[in-house]
């Protein structure tokens, strides 16, 4: 698996400024699907101890790992951002491909892919960049306006071992209080932002955390792991519930039978392991009062994934132990069971208990949600969907609409004119609403496995490296924003190989590359965890990320990853690749005109139309040997279609980080 690596705070400030300037994009996220704010709807909520400028935010997940993912989430209106879950075991080793939602979803990855630390890094630099937007009033919007509300959540799991572990307490410490590491980033930020080296940032990154009860939480620890991050750390703590605590039979029944899921298999034992709602009521009751005591929140999320037998996905393992096919539901069924879930909890504990959401959340169901008051509203299946993180602007369009349709202009009153009862709290208000949504979701065939299972088309046709459909599908797909296009341009090139002789080399012709298409897709290996979800919505067979150049940000991580090809640039023209195991550099000279590319056969001088100039052959090279040029044509189409691209963040991070 190639790692994932993030770029540093200067880097990212350079690319989301020069790629709005040249390509009106940030990450590839167009600038005319930026939500930019409602002037006639107020979303916002409370949180804890905070205000959020909307209640919906990306799930912890694959879409709150990197930095970029961070940044493109908010673009869509997010403005609470559950971490991706953090843990004391920060190496993982997590089968490939792990994430499939041609529809419903179903993954087999879980807590952070980054070392510790690496991860603490991103979401450091993610708050900055955030700030630094802000500042910059870079989206057209004042800063000091409340549409720069956000707050981070950091989820945390599995053990009070873990949990209470030195390395990780001091790393909630560090992110609770991030003083130190802005300072550090900020005093290194390149020239074009000095005026930020002093910059004020409120290091106060997070005061809340959700602790993940699965992946082996011990449920006995539940209590203990909650009071610690209470009383270690001061944190308002939301416990994040397994859909297993509403018993096997209803879940079995309403997934099987009610819902036509008929092809899954709930795993029996995973629901004894868990905590049953008869267990975690008083759980509850008992943490929540502790929490009084504090003076901290306490509350619940609904849900965890569903862990659930499919023996039709691509995914074939799990974590150590774990039998194939055993992997995690999310999505459509998954919000009806987790909906239902939410509310017998809050029914047993009353309307104040606060329960923050994610389960099956897209544009259609995200409005009835907020009209149970969950705070926050987290999606991650949809955002995997054509059109990614630019899904996120529509649901907030739809609250706005079915806020008009009441007359009302702000949360409160949306929740109360629903519940027909101005003089409610909000959270009472919620709960009624809750009470005529939440029954009739069995019913609605939205969340129905017939209106669940077309795939996406598929044609009888292989990917290659040049060359495919071009519909762009990838590209948004991606949660880290690793895959991208080149507009190289279509292109006849005769290639000509040669011939070693005599102690000479002679060109003969080869075939002729021929590009039909005005782009080409390629990945960036140092954001790319192979996911796999670029290769689910993909018509063509072979996934891009299998198919398509890889390029990596730097020799380093070029080295490190070393069993996959791919290239990575010394600066603008020079660059080496690794094609089919094998090793080729090309440097452009642009004085004389003239490449230099060196392969395993020799070392050639070429001008600037692939003419030989000169040729020296490798050690041992056989009188008669024909060198095929390909390697040259392919490392050169990359250079040339890179550097003549606009300066979006994909340019930035390879062209100018070497
Ligand atoms: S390029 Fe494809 S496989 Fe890689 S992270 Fe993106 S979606 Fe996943
Ligand atoms: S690689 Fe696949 S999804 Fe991406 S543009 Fe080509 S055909 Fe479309």
């Amino acid at each position: 698996m190639a790692e994932l690596r993030g770029v540093s705070l200067g880097q990212n400030l350079q690319a989301i400024v020069s790629e709005l300037e040249s390509c009106k994009t940030i990450y590839g996220y167009r600038q005319r699907d930026i939500f930019t704010g409602d002037p006639d709807h107020d979303f916002s909520v409370d949180f804890h101890d905070k205000r959020a400028f909307t209640q919906l935010g990306p799930a912890s997940g694959p879409h709150t790992q990197l930095t970029q993912n961070i940044i493109l989430a908010f673009l869509g209106g997010g403005r609470i951002f559950e971490l991706k879950t953090v843990q004391i075991l920060d190496e993982l080793d997590i089968g490939r491909p792990c994430i499939e939602a041609p529809n419903i979803g179903f993954n087999i990855e879980w807590s952070q892919e980054l070392k510790l630390q690496a991860s603490y890094d991103e979401y450091v630099k993610a708050w900055v960049i955030l700030k630094i937007i802000e500042d910059m009033e870079l989206l057209g919007v004042p800063k000091g306006d409340p549409f720069y509300d956000f707050v981070f959540d950091i989820s945390i799991g599995y053990d009070l071992k873990g949990v209470s572990s030195p390395i990780m307490v001091e790393w909630v410490k560090k992110l609770m209080n991030a003083e130190e590491a802005i300072r550090q980033m900020l005093s290194e930020l390149p020239e074009p932002f000095a005026r930020y080296r002093d910059f004020k940032v409120d290091p106060h990154i997070s005061s809340s955390a959700t602790l993940s009860t699965f992946h082996g939480c011990p449920k006995e620890e539940v209590e203990g792991i909650v009071k610690f991050l209470i009383e270690e750390h001061g944190l308002h703590v939301i416990v994040k519930c397994n859909p297993t605590q509403l018993g096997y039979d209803w879940v079995n029944k309403t997934l099987l039978q009610d819902l036509g899921y008929s092809h899954l298999r709930l795993d029996k034992h995973a629901f004894e392991g868990d905590l049953s709602f008869e267990d975690a009521l008083p759980l509850m009751k008992r943490l929540e009062e502790f929490g009084d005591q504090h003076g901290k929140n306490v509350g619940a999320k609904y849900t965890n994934t569903l862990i659930v037998n499919h023996e039709k996905s691509v995914m074939t393992n799990i974590e150590p132990g774990v039998p194939d096919k055993v992997m995690y539901l999310s999505g459509r069924p998954l919000h009806v069971i987790a909906m239902n879930g939410m509310h017998n909890m809050r029914t047993a504990m009353g309307s104040h208990f606060h329960i923050s959401f994610s389960a099956g959340i897209d544009k259609e169901n995200f409005t009835e949600a907020a009209a149970c008051y969950l705070r926050p509203i987290t999606t991650c299946t949809d955002l995997l969907q054509k059109g990614g993180y630019a899904r996120m602007p529509q649901y907030l369009k739809n609250l706005g609409k079915a806020m008009d349709e009441v007359g009302a202009r702000n949360m409160a009153e949306f929740l109360r004119t629903k519940a027909g009862d101005n003089s409610l709290s909000l959270e009472e208000a919620g709960h009624i609403n809750a009470q005529s949504i939440v029954p009739a979701l069995v019913e609605n065939t939205r969340y129905h496995n017939n209106q669940n299972s077309d795939m996406p088309k598929f044609i009888d046709s292989h990917l290659e490296l040049w060359d495919c459909l071009t519909c762009n599908i990838c590209l948004p797909v991606c949660p880290n924003a690793a895959t991208f296009n080149i507009p190289i341009g279509k292109q006849n090139i005769p290639k000509t190989d040669f011939v070693y002789k005599d102690g000479g080399f002679s060109p003969i012709s080869g075939d002729v590359i021929n590009l039909k298409k005005k782009s080409q897709i390629a990945i960036l290996a140092d954001f790319c965890n192979e996911c796999g979800n670029c290769d689910t919505f993909c018509p063509e067979q072979g996934g891009p990320y299998a198919e398509k150049p890889n390029f990596f940000f730097n020799r380093e991580s070029y080295k490190t990853d070393s069993k996959w090809d791919g290239f990575y640039f010394d600066s603008p023209h020079s660059m080496t690749g690794r094609i089919q195991g094998a090793e080729h550099s090309l440097q452009y000279s642009e004085s004389e005109e003239q490449f230099t590319y060196m392969d395993p056969k020799g070392r050639f001088t070429l001008d600037s139309e692939g003419a030989l100039i000169e040729g020296e052959a490798a050690a041992g090279l056989a009188d008669g040997a024909v060198v095929d040029m390909n390697s040259f044509y392919v490392m050169k189409i990359l250079m040339l279609g890179l550097a003549s691209a606009p300066a979006s963040y994909t340019n930035r991070f390879l062209l100018e980080t070497s």
